[in-house]
Formats: C-alpha cells, sequence, structure tokens
C-alpha cells in the first residue's frame, strides 16, 4: 500500500509529527483516516522508538471503544498509519462547544471508556494520555481511545 491507494481529502487534526487527513481507499471506497508523519522530524527528535511502540501495541488491540489501526506503510519521506475514522472528532471539541454533557451523554462516555481501559489493563498496557482531546467519537456517538504514542 501507498499514498496512491487512497483518494485523499481535508486534514482532520494537526499533531507533533505531522497531519491527519480523512482519506478513502481507492478500491473498497472504505473511509479511514491516514496520521502522515514525517520520518525526517521522527529521526531529529529520536521518536523512532515511540512510533514502533505506538504501532506494535495498537495494532494489537481489538475494542469497539478503541480505535483501530488498521495498517500502516512507510516512504522515503513519509510513514502512515491507517486509522478507523472517528465521524465526530475530539470529545474535547464537544465539550468546548457545549460547556458539559447531560449526564446520560456523560454516564454513557464514562462507561465505554471504563471498559476500554479495563480491556487494556488486562493486556498489560497503559495509556498515559488519558484526556478528551485522545477520546475521540464516531458517527455512533461510541468513544474511541486514540493516541498511544
Ligand atoms: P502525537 O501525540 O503522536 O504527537 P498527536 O497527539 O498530535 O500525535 P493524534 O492525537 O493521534 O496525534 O491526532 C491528532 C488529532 O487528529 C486528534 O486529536 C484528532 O482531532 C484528529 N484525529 C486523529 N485520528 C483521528 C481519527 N482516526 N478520526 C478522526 N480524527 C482523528
Ligand atoms: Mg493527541
Amino acid at each position: 500500500m501507498s499514498l496512491k491507494s487512497f483518494d485523499i481529502g481535508h486534514g482532520i487534526g494537526k499533531g507533533q509529527f505531522g497531519r491527519v487527513y480523512i482519506a478513502r481507499k481507492k478500491i473498497s471506497g472504505y473511509i479511514v483516516a491516514l496520521k502522515v508523519l514525517s520520518i525526517g522530524e521522527l529521526i531529529k527528535v529520536n521518536a523512532e522508538r515511540q512510533l514502533r511502540r505506538e504501532v506494535e501495541i495498537q495494532m494489537n488491540l481489538r475494542h469497539p471503544n478503541i480505535l483501530r489501526l488498521l495498517g500502516y506503510f512507510q516512504d522515503d519521506i513519509y510513514f502512515v498509519l491507517i486509522l478507523e475514522y472517528a465521524a465526530k472528532g475530539e470529545l474535547y471539541k464537544q465539550l468546548v462547544k457545549s460547556g458539559r454533557l447531560k449526564e446520560k451523554k456523560a454516564s454513557r462516555y464514562i462507561a465505554q471508556t471504563a471498559r476500554a481501559l479495563s480491556y487494556i489493563y488486562q493486556k498489560h498496557v497503559i495509556h498515559r494520555g488519558i484526556k478528551p482531546e485522545n477520546l475521540l467519537i464516531d458517527l455512533n456517538n461510541e468513544i474511541k481511545i486514540a493516541d498511544f504514542g
């Protein structure tokens, strides 16, 4: 797979080493998020091991409330993570917009996050960055824990 395998859409997020885009797999039409990281930047700040850990951990987790890492590839310039797309974006943005959540919605999000954390602890993984920016929401209002970097 390469960047040519996808129609790449608009940017949906910005990270330390690159950007996240919505994209569509050309053959299947499947919608994903591509996290495109500059290899040069990764090397400059010695983050290769951290990225490898992110990939190894997230590839092995399967839970409805954990953002799936579907695959990855690289070329000379970029390392690209193929991620499940969370259409409604960050919980952080919802909180900023609505100030506070209704109790029912908040309790659903907390229960989903707790189930996902319980699952990763069983696998002896800790996240170290649980915060509203890293809790994404999909089209069905399901929490997806993201960013295992
Ligand atoms: P790092 O911590 O490795 O530097 P980062 O924290 O900047 O990276 P992410 O948190 O993975 O990168 O992504 C940055 C932002 O892009 C997220 O906060 C979110 O807004 C958006 N984003 C990332 N992945 C997805 C996705 N799969 N679906 C929708 N939005 C996403
Ligand atoms: Mg993040």
